[in-house]
């Protein structure tokens, strides 16, 4: 598993033409009114430009007061949907905090006065961290994040160990064949996670839940972990959009995190969504 794989799932279709070959509609066009809207937001390379290291992530300015009014708007049914722990959310938006599925689906939190109303995972085991972590000494520039219920390789800095390190990871796991555990292969960073919930079941959960319940949801992502909820939302009647490249059975996608963002500032003009 490689990060091209990431890549794969992917069309590239910068004509953005639908499947019956007629020009995609634009994502504001299809988005009900926010009053029956659940919007739900992949974070990095989403709402955020992916930097050479995950702690270097930058919030421009403006974003936090449209996501806050996007809150208002939605009565609080807006959420991050991100591999990144709760706290590291609020770190990043700080002072602001946001309903959450975070922890790729370990956390939820629907309240922003709770720390986490919903915890899935024990945080990964000290011995298997402590191996995993031996990984990121296989080549200078390779970093590891230690995320709780999650551990990122990130080889930004190194793209040429990216083969060593799935290697060195596939040894470990076959070293532990019951060890709950599962890969992810993301832009640049090899995810090592409990198995057993996803971004895709904390959607779920999270929509079973005030103020998302019996709305409509929205979800917008851009990697290959986002992929399990773009799968959900027609399930729920819901649209999903990919960022950077048009994924398999997404509704719409965007180019870049600036047009997301261009994009949620836009809801808040539409009057047509008033
Ligand atoms: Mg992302």
């Amino acid at each position: 598993m490689k990060s091209e794989l990431a890549e794969m799932p992917m069309v590239d279709q910068r004509t953005a033409r639908d499947e019956t070959g007629k020009p995609e509609r634009m994502p504001h066009e299809l988005v009900p009114h926010l009053r029956e809207t659940a919007i739900l937001l992949d974070i990095d390379g989403t709402l955020l430009e992916l930097m050479p290291t995950p702690r270097e992530v930058w919030v421009p300015p403006g974003l936090s007061e449209t996501l806050t009014l996007l809150t208002e708007r939605t009565s609080g049914a807006l959420a991050m949907v991100s591999g990144r722990s709760l706290n590291d959310i609020d770190l990043i938006f700080a002072p602001d905090l946001f309903r959450a599925v975070a922890g790729h689906g370990a956390e939820m939190r629907l309240s922003v006065g709770n720390e986490a109303d919903a915890v899935h995972a024990p945080p990964m085991d000290k011995e298997l961290k402590r191996r995993l972590a031996a990984v990121a000494k296989l080549s200078p520039g390779i970093l590891l994040e230690d995320k709780g219920y999650s551990l990122a390789l990130h080889y930004r800095l190194a793209p040429q160990a990216e083969q060593a390190i799935y290697e060195a990871v596939s040894l470990i796991r076959a070293d532990l064949p019951n060890a709950p555990i599962e890969v992810l292969p993301g832009k640049f960073v090899c995810e090592i996670k409990h198995s057993g919930f996803t971004k895709a079941t904390g959607v779920r959960e999270l929509m079973k839940h005030e103020p998302f319940r019996g709305r409509r949801p929205i979800f917008i992502g851009d990697d290959v972990t986002d992929e399990t909820v773009f799968a959900i939302m027609p399930d729920m009647n819901g649209l999903s959009f990919s960022v950077g490249r048009r994924a398999v059975g997404v509704d719409g996608h965007f180019d870049a995190p600036s047009d997301v963002r261009a994009f949620l500032a836009r809801l808040l003009d539409d009057t047509r969504l008033e």
